[in-house]
């Protein structure tokens, strides 16, 4: 890629679109546009420089118009949350199909060479995640499918929508398998937040009224891993710029699994705090445990995502805490 080709970043204006907007730019790439729905006051990041557009991708003509003279195409637009919401929101999750779908054709009918798909670990098979202690997942183990209702399957097709733009009319595809990102500049609040950003934020809230008290949805046994988002956007160039995956779902997660409990345990340090659990046995929790194996994208890449935890959520909390204090104080935050 040159340096002066226009990248296009669909769903730029929430958590990992602005931050590839961002790594792009670091890297002196100098044409880059910006797409998402949310009006433009309501970006996490408005990266200077980068041509911004507030349009809704689901329809057809506004996804012509975003792909115009684009040379990659970057899809990170879908109507998303942590099990909060995609376990209430099955139709709008599922709805997200018209993105994917108007923006590969219009990324082809532009002639782009490159179009990359955000994909998620919630599109494998939730019969082989019923067990805490899970076998990490491997690409192949989509199939048979019984994807996450709604969210999952919803990535699933969008997959192939990639695969066949490949197979059958030349355009390269990516197609990465997102195992929860965390890390600043992500939803920390407002039901969409996932669970290193909605636990971190419990524990501010609990240390700030001095309740020390924290709800925690289901037994807190459910077990996770959890990728920086440093290592997601540098994962997302490597996949993308890979000719031995081309149109091939790979996974982009870590594989140190951890309880959700030990997480808590993990927030604790880092806020100095001993927090009384209150367990929401009724709450949603997703599957009883999921993690990525490696295997595959190392044997490609060389490569797997590799920032400690502890590292990459005490610069969590530390935003996480930043946000809460300065919505306190009236002034402005993300969500
Ligand atoms: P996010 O909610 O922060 O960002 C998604 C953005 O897409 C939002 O800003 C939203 O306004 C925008 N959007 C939604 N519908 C749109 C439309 N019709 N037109 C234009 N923009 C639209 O979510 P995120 O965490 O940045 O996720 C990015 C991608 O990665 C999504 O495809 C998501 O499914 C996938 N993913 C994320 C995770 C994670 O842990 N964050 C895990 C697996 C997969």
């Amino acid at each position: 890629m040159q340096k002066h080709d226009l990248i296009l970043i669909a769903g730029a204006g929430g958590f990992i679109g602005g931050a590839l907007a961002q790594y792009f730019c670091d890297r002196g790439f100098t044409r880059i546009r910006a797409v998402d729905k949310k009006p433009l006051p309501q970006w996490y990041r408005r990266v200077p420089g980068v041509e911004c557009l507030c349009l809704d991708l689901s329809d057809e003509e506004n996804c012509r118009r975003a792909a115009q003279n684009a040379v990659e195409v970057y899809n990170l637009a879908a109507d998303m949350g942590g099990m909060g919401f995609i376990e209430s929101f099955r139709v709008e999750c599922l709805r997200s199909i018209l993105i994917n779908t108007h923006l590969i054709e219009a990324a082809y009918r532009a002639g782009a060479d490159r179009f990359f798909f955000s994909s998620s670990a919630c599109a494998y098979n939730t019969e082989l995640q019923e067990d805490p202690n899970v076998r990490a997942l491997k690409e192949s183990d989509a199939f048979p499918a019984m994807a996450e209702r709604g969210y999952g399957w919803e990535k699933l097709i969008s997959e192939m929508f990639c695969q066949e733009y490949w197979a059958e009319r030349g355009l390269e595809t990516s197609i990465a398998r997102f195992h929860n990102v965390y890390g600043p500049y992500g939803t920390w609040d407002g039901g969409r937040e996932k669970a290193p950003a909605a636990l971190s934020r419990k524990a501010i809230e609990a240390k700030d009224s001095g309740s020390a008290e924290i709800e925690i949805w289901g037994d807190g046994a459910q077990t996770r891993s959890f990728m920086y988002i440093d290592d997601c956007t540098r994962g997302i160039d490597m996949i993308a710029h890979c000719s031995e995956l081309i149109a091939t779902p790979v996974n982009l997660g870590t594989s140190h699994l951890i309880s959700i409990n030990d997480l808590v345990g993990l927030i604790e340090e880092i806020g100095e705090i001993t927090l009384n659990r209150k367990y929401r046995l009724d709450a949603p929790k997703g599957v009883a445990g999921r993690n990525s194996d490696n295997t595959f994208i190392k044997s490609v890449l060389d490569w797997e995502p590799d920032t400690p935890l502890k590292k990459g959520m005490e610069a969590t909390y530390r935003w996480i805490e930043t946000q809460y204090f300065d919505r306190k104080a009236g002034k402005p935050t993300i969500s």
